[in-house]
């Protein structure tokens, strides 16, 4: 399928800080937008429906998946996340730079349906780091914090199926790395034949 926006996927074991990442790109760039998710998790702290998710109850999740409603789905860690089909098809078409923060089972089917699509993987400097902000968060009882460990591990191991890696050691220097992924997105030939298509045709290039 051809469009005119980009897809950019990031994922990340849970403590490698992707949220805290993307929350920043947000912020700075306002050509990019958000994905929000459907889960059938409940909402925790002070989130509201329709802004960090769309909360959904099995049945719900289930009639979007009957209904092929979802561009991709995956179970994770016990609960089910999906990303709405309608929303992304008509934001990309619209020419818009969409970010999807997601599993990396969730990744990998957003390539096979958007070829195009940018998949980044952001990892932690270290082990000893993860567990540190894992630990620093102090939202995870210890057992809860071996588990993300475990997981991450299984995780981590899918990095080489993504396009970019960002290693998250300094914040900074990261989101620096994920604002140059975009910007270079933004350089391609098609981008540029499309958001500057007056220059191109003055100059005579097809
Ligand atoms: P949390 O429940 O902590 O917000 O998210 C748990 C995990 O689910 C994170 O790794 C997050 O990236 C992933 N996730 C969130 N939304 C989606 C989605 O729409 N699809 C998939 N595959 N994963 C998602």
């Amino acid at each position: 399928m051809d469009y005119p926006g980009n897809l950019f996927v990031v994922s990340a074991p849970s403590g490698a800080g992707k949220s805290s990442l993307v929350k920043a790109l947000l912020e700075l760039d306002s050509h990019v937008q958000p994905s929000v998710s459907h889960t059938t998790r409940a909402p925790r702290g002070q989130e509201k429906h329709g802004r960090e998710y769309f909360f959904a109850s099995e049945q719900e999740f289930d009639a979007m998946v009957a209904a092929n409603g979802f561009v991709e789905w995956a179970n994770v860690h016990g609960r089910r996340y999906g990303t709405s089909r309608k929303v992304i098809e008509e934001r990309v078409a619209q020419g818009a730079d969409v970010v999807l923060e997601i599993d990396f089972q969730g990744a990998l089917q957003i390539k096979q349906a958007f070829a195009n699509a940018v998949l980044v993987f952001v990892l932690p400097p270290s082990w000893d780091e993860l567990r540190a902000r894992l630990e620093r968060r102090g939202e995870d009882a210890p057992d809860v914090i071996d588990l993300r460990l475990e997981n991450a591990a299984e995780e981590m191991a899918q990095a080489s199926k993504f396009d970019f890696v960002i290693i998250n050691e300094v914040f900074e220097r990261a989101l620096f790395d994920l604002k140059t992924i975009v910007h270079a997105q933004r350089l391609k030939y098609a981008a540029q034949r499309r958001a500057r298509a007056e220059t191109f045709e003055s100059l005579n290039i097809p």
